[in-house]
């Protein structure tokens, strides 16, 4: 079967319940989604991988969680409010408002082209800043200054500014890392494609911090990790490019970065136009530590950052040795990552009567439903009464539904094309015999098993 396209997975998560438009019942608002009951789920199983993976499974992570609202000075000094722009021209011809790092170039003159319209007239790039601006408390930044605040563009900077109190309460040495899951917003140009570009976002990120000398080595070993950790999730390796940016895109804290992307867009002809970036692993170099630090650094000893009162400087007690550490961030998106999840997952298959049925083969951890209890007579007290009771009895250890609105046929599908691994079936035996039928989403085989083998059953099977 072909890969399916954004707009197969669109239409598949308004009529399921995985993402709706938000704000629909006022004509939404550009790119904004809403994450319904089964996207909510899909989206924390997601977190929840990441989460034990990054953390849990390892000796040299923790965890924090900073506010979105920081103080001013976090994005002055971070470099955000200077730098953290695109470049913004408007088509004369078209009046698209585009951003012209993504825009074709035409080889003969260098120059360009709009893609909306193809022609190449095109106002001079203006920078615009992407941090969403509001003001904490009563005043207006106009009256007062030091009233305006951003909502976060990264969840990074909050990482950074917590490197001491980590450091100090957790008492880690390096190599070592902090970990963040967190909303980010950016107020993108040009957002679209469902999902994988909106202003709202979550990001999964990663600082983890070395000797300096050790950054190109601990570089490579989470671009292999990543690699691994996303074969964990079902996202195939042939649809993963690495891609290295050149000097013009990286920026301006990385010495160097590996994008992971993906193939989104397996509709596009040319193959280089299929993938955009699900993930960047950056070497961020001492930057961020140092310009929050109130130390003087640079070559002068001038001071070059008068507003901190710390210096996020690491005192090494081995070599005697004080320094800033060099840092190494995986950073990724929970929605692109969800939306990569759902297509590598999305299947259509031929039932024996000829019926084309779409099978979601998620991986059972990332499902939103484990199982799903379903009685074959729904009139009958009996079964109702037992499958009812197997559906709470199975809840304490894993997210379980029943359903009872519809032929078994009917159940099977609507199970089947959110991503549900088993169905559970109580029958009339069921009363004499205590056993239910257990069928497998991506087999269709069906299995009889005893009820108090059940849960054991399932559980090794998920
Ligand atoms: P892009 O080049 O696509 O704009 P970026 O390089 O600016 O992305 P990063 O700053 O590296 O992105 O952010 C890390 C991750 O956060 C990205 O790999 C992506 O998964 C996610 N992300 C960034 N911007 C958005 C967005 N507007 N919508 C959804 N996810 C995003």
């Amino acid at each position: 079967m072909a890969a399916p396209n954004i707009e197969t997975i669109v239409s598949l998560s308004k009529r399921r319940g995985f993402v709706y438009p938000a704000s629909d019942i006022y004509g939404g608002l550009g790119s904004s989604w809403d994450y319904g009951p089964l996207g909510v789920e899909l989206a924390n199983n997601i977190k929840q991988s990441w989460w034990r993976w990054a953390v849990y499974e390892r000796d040299d992570v923790e965890g924090v969680d900073s506010s979105i609202i920081q103080n001013r000075n976090v994005w002055k000094y971070s470099g955000h409010e200077d730098t953290f722009s695109d470049p913004l021209v408007d088509c004369r011809d078209c009046k698209a408002r585009l951003r012209l790092d993504k825009l074709d170039v035409d080889p003969a003159d260098g120059k360009a082209m709009c893609s909306n319209c193809g022609l190449k007239n095109l106002t001079e790039p203006k920078d615009f800043n992407l941090m969403f601006r509001t003001t904490v408390g009563a005043a207006s930044a106009e009256d007062d200054p030091t009233a305006l605040a951003y909502l976060r563009p990264e969840t990074a900077q909050g990482i950074f500014i917590n490197f001491k109190n980590v450091l100090d309460t957790s008492r880690r040495k390096l190599p070592f890392g902090i970990a963040q899951i967190g909303k980010a917003f950016r107020n993108e140009v040009t957002p679209g494609n469902f999902i994988f570009r909106t202003r709202e976002f979550e990001q999964m990120e990663i600082e983890y911090f070395c000797r300096p000398e050790d950054a190109p080595r601990v570089h490579q070993e989470w671009i292999d990790a990543y690699s691994a950790w996303l074969d964990t999730l079902g996202i195939s390796r042939e649809n993963i490019v690495h891609y290295e940016q050149n000097e013009k895109e990286l920026a301006h804290y990385s010495d160097r970065t590996v994008d992971f992307l993906y193939r989104f867009f397996p509709e596009r002809e040319e193959e280089d136009k299929q993938f955009d970036e699900l993930l960047g692993i950056a070497n961020r170099t001492d930057y961020d530590l140092r310009v929050h630090s109130k130390k003087p650094e640079d070559a002068d000893g001038k001071r070059i950052n008068p507003d901190s009162t710390e210096d996020l400087s690491y005192f090494d007690p081995q070599t005697n040795e004080r320094f800033y550490p060099y840092c190494i961030e995986p950073s990724i998106g929970v929605n692109r990552t969800l939306l990569a999840v759902l297509m590598e997952a999305y299947t259509e298959r031929t039932n024996d009567k000829g019926e084309v049925r779409v099978v979601l083969q998620l991986k059972p951890s990332l499902a939103p439903i484990k199982v799903a209890v379903l009685p074959l007579a729904k009139n009958n007290d009996g079964i109702v009464t037992l499958a009812k009771k197997l559906k709470r009895d199975l809840q304490p250890s894993m997210r379980a539904v029943y359903d009872d609105t519809g032929g078994i046929g009917k159940l099977y599908a609507r199970q089947d094309e959110i991503g549900t691994p088993f169905c559970v079936t109580v029958d009339h035996e069921s009363l004499e015999d205590h056993a239910v039928t257990v069928r497998d989403r991506d087999t269709w085989e069906q299995e009889r098993v005893t009820i108090s083998e059940l849960e054991n059953y399932l559980r090794s099977r998920l």
